[in-house]
C-alpha cells in the first residue's frame, strides 16, 4: 500500500505495522539518508514547528514556544514523531538529529528576538532524548549553541522526561545541575506518567513542570483527576517551579486551570504547532497588555 500513495499524504501506521522490524528498518534507513545529505544545511524533509505557551493572565501573552520536530519523508510521506523518534533513538540517530533541532530552534528564536519589540525573556523549549543528555559533551554543545546564536541561557528551555533520568540518575544530575548553573531553563515533561516523579522533584532543580495532557483532559469528567492536577500545581509552585498544563483543548479546561491557579498553558485551544512563517513577532508583555 505504501508505494501507491502520494508522497504528501499523512500516514498513520497500524499498531502491528509500527512494531515490525521491517518497518522500523525502513524508517531508520530513510532517516539515515536524510541526515547524510544534511552536512551543512537541514536534514532532508525535517523541519520544526513551534507551539506557543501562554501566560494565563488577562491578555494571555506568549511566554515562549516549544519546538516540535516534523518529518516529511520523500518516500514515506509525513511520519509522526511518535513513530520516528523511538526508531531514531534505537538506530543511534537521535544525537545528530537532536543536535540539529537544538541549533535550528535557537537560531529561530534569535531571529525573533532580533525584532526590537520582542520580549527578551521569550524562551524556546527543546525536547532532549536520554542519549543526548548522556553525551559527555552535551553541556558544551548547548553552551556553544547559545554562544553562536547569541541567545541568553534563560532563552533556552530543555525538556526531559522522567525516563531520561531513570537510566543513570547520577550522570543526569551532573548534566542538569551544570545546565542549571549556567541559567538554562529545565523542564520535566509529561509529568505524572513516569515512575519516580516525586523523588525527581525532591532531588533535581527543575525550573518547570509540565503536567501531562492525560491529566488535563481527564479533569472535566473526573473530580479525582481535578484534585490531582490541583495538587501538582500547588506542589510545583511550592517548589518555586513554573507549572505548565499541556494539551488544553477545551475552554472548560482552561477555566478550571485558571481557577486552580495554574499560570501557564499549552494546547490546541490556544495555539497549534505552527511553521515559523505563521508566527508573528511576539511582543513584549507590557506591549501586549497595553
Ligand atoms: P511532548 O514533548 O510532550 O510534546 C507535546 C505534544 O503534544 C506534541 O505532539 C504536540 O503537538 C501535542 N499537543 C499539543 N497541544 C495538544 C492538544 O491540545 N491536544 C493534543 N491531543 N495534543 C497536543 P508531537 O509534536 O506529535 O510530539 C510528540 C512527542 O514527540 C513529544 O511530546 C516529544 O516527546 C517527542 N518529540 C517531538 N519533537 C521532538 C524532538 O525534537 N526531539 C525529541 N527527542 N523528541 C521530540
Ligand atoms: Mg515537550
Ligand atoms: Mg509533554
Ligand atoms: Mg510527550
Amino acid at each position: 500500500a505504501a508505494k501507491g500513495e502520494g508522497g504528501d499524504r499523512c500516514r498513520t501506521f497500524e499498531p502491528e505495522m509500527r512494531r515490525t522490524s521491517l518497518h522500523r528498518n525502513r524508517l531508520a534507513s530513510s532517516m539515515r539518508e536524510a541526515l547524510a545529505v544534511a552536512d551543512q544545511g537541514d536534514p532532508d524533509g525535517f523541519y520544526l514547528v513551534y507551539q506557543p505557551i501562554h501566560r494565563l493572565s488577562e491578555e494571555r501573552p506568549i511566554a515562549g514556544y516549544e519546538a516540535l520536530l516534523r518529518w516529511q519523508s520523500p518516500i514515506l510521506g509525513a511520519v509522526s514523531p511518535a513513530d520516528f523518534i523511538p526508531v531514531a533513538e534505537r538506530a543511534g540517530l537521535i544525537v545528530p538529529l537532536g543536535d540539529w533541532v537544538m541549533r535550528r530552534a535557537c537560531r529561530q528564536l534569535a531571529a525573533w528576538l532580533s525584532i526590537s519589540e520582542a520580549d527578551p525573556d521569550l524562551f524556546v523549549g527543546v525536547n532532549v532524548a536520554p542519549q543526548q543528555l548522556y553525551q559527555p559533551d552535551f553541556v558544551d554543545k548547548v553552551l556553544a549553541c547559545l554562544d553562536s546564536t547569541g541567545l541568553a541561557p534563560h532563552n533556552l528551555k530543555i525538556e526531559v522526561t522522567e525516563g531520561s533520568i531513570l537510566d543513570n540518575a547520577y550522570v543526569a544530575a551532573n548534566v542538569l545541575n551544570a545546565l542549571r548553573a549556567q541559567g538554562v531553563r529545565l523542564s520535566i515533561d509529561d509529568f505524572g506518567t513516569g515512575f519516580s516523579s516525586l523523588s525527581y522533584l525532591a532531588n533535581f532543580q527543575f525550573s518547570e513542570l509540565k503536567i501531562d495532557r492525560s491529566f488535563v483532559q481527564g479533569m472535566i469528567a473526573n473530580p479525582r483527576t481535578r484534585e490531582v492536577v490541583k495538587t501538582i500545581v500547588t506542589l510545583g509552585q511550592g517548589l518555586g517551579m513554573s507549572v505548565v498544563a499541556e494539551g488544553v483543548e477545551r475552554s472548560e479546561e482552561l477555566a478550571l486551570l485558571e481557577a486552580i491557579g495554574c499560570h501557564l498553558v499549552q494546547g490546541y485551544l490556544l495555539g497549534r504547532p505552527m511553521g515559523p512563517d505563521q508566527i508573528l513577532p511576539p511582543l513584549r508583555a507590557e506591549l501586549v497588555c497595553g
